[in-house]
């Protein structure tokens, strides 16, 4: 059965991370993903949360320094692995959306709770408060909450991807993109599937975009290695383009301007 989970669409705002959740995505960069219990819990949960998703990219670009190859660093590498991942395997369900013996709809939601929430609700351990390798989580997220890494990348790569954003997440106002090529968010289809506005077509589409873009992912993960191949721009905008589909559009919107800042 479906759980629901704090499946809420951020707003167009920065997200202002708290010192416990850096500390927590911060390990989690650093090797939980690793661990094959945390890569199970990833595909039962369909990633993180909304806030989570995008705060995992915000934490990784912000704050990992050192960079391989061309890059200096401040790239969404762990982040990229992880969806590529999640949504190939997606892909695959939305093509035979039956074949699970659920609802349609049920294979777009998370059977399990978002990781870093469900971290954040049991009480610290005595002694395991303390961040990875003994960071300061609190400078850490000092460090992290103005985005600004986060800000350039999607300013950067808008152009491949800004055509691709929902239309539902973004709103219908003057400016917002109603481009052919946009697409629903999982949150949104979910949810037209359940209202009967979106059926097999419509999941087989998904299914088809997921793989695309998890070919793409695979291409800018292995460009950001040591002497891997160089990266389009549609390859540059692949991780907005699956935690877009995944988590929701309003946040790279807003942080590359294209939607109106919220608070
Ligand atoms: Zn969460
Ligand atoms: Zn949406």
């Amino acid at each position: 059965m479906a759980i629901r989970t704090a499946q809420v669409l951020l707003p167009a705002a920065p997200l202002r991370l708290t010192t416990e959740e850096v500390r927590l995505l911060w390990s989690f960069v650093h090797g939980a993903i690793q661990i094959p219990s945390m890569r199970a819990w990833m595909r039962e949960s369909l990633g993180f949360c909304p806030r989570h998703t995008w705060g995992y990219a915000v934490v990784e670009i912000e704050l990992w320094e050192a960079g391989v190859g061309d890059r200096a660093g401040h790239v969404p590498f762990d982040v990229s692995v992880l969806y590529e991942d999640l949504a190939r395997g997606l892909g695959r369900r939305l093509a035979q959306p039956r074949g699970w013996g659920r609802r349609p709809d049920a294979v777009l939601v998370p059977a399990r709770r978002c990781l870093i929430c469900t971290q954040l609700d049991s009480p610290p351990k005595e002694g395991f408060a303390i961040g990875y390798a003994n960071s300061n989580s609190a400078a850490l997220a000092a460090e992290a909450n103005p985005l600004r890494h986060s800000r350039r990348w999607c300013s950067l790569t808008a152009d491949a991807w800004a055509e691709l954003a929902c239309s539902a997440c973004l709103g219908d106002g003057p400016s917002s993109p109603a481009h052919d090529a946009a697409a629903p968010c999982r949150l949104h289809l979910a949810e037209a599937v359940r209202a009967g506005r979106a059926g097999d077509g419509d999941l087989a589409a998904a299914a088809l975009r997921l793989t695309g873009v998890a070919d793409r992912l695979a291409v800018f993960v292995e460009s950001v290695t040591m002497f891997g191949p160089s990266a389009g721009p549609a390859d540059e905008a692949s991780w907005i383009e699956a935690l877009g589909f995944f988590a929701g559009w309003r946040f790279p919107a807003f942080l590359a301007g294209l939607v109106a800042p919220e608070n």
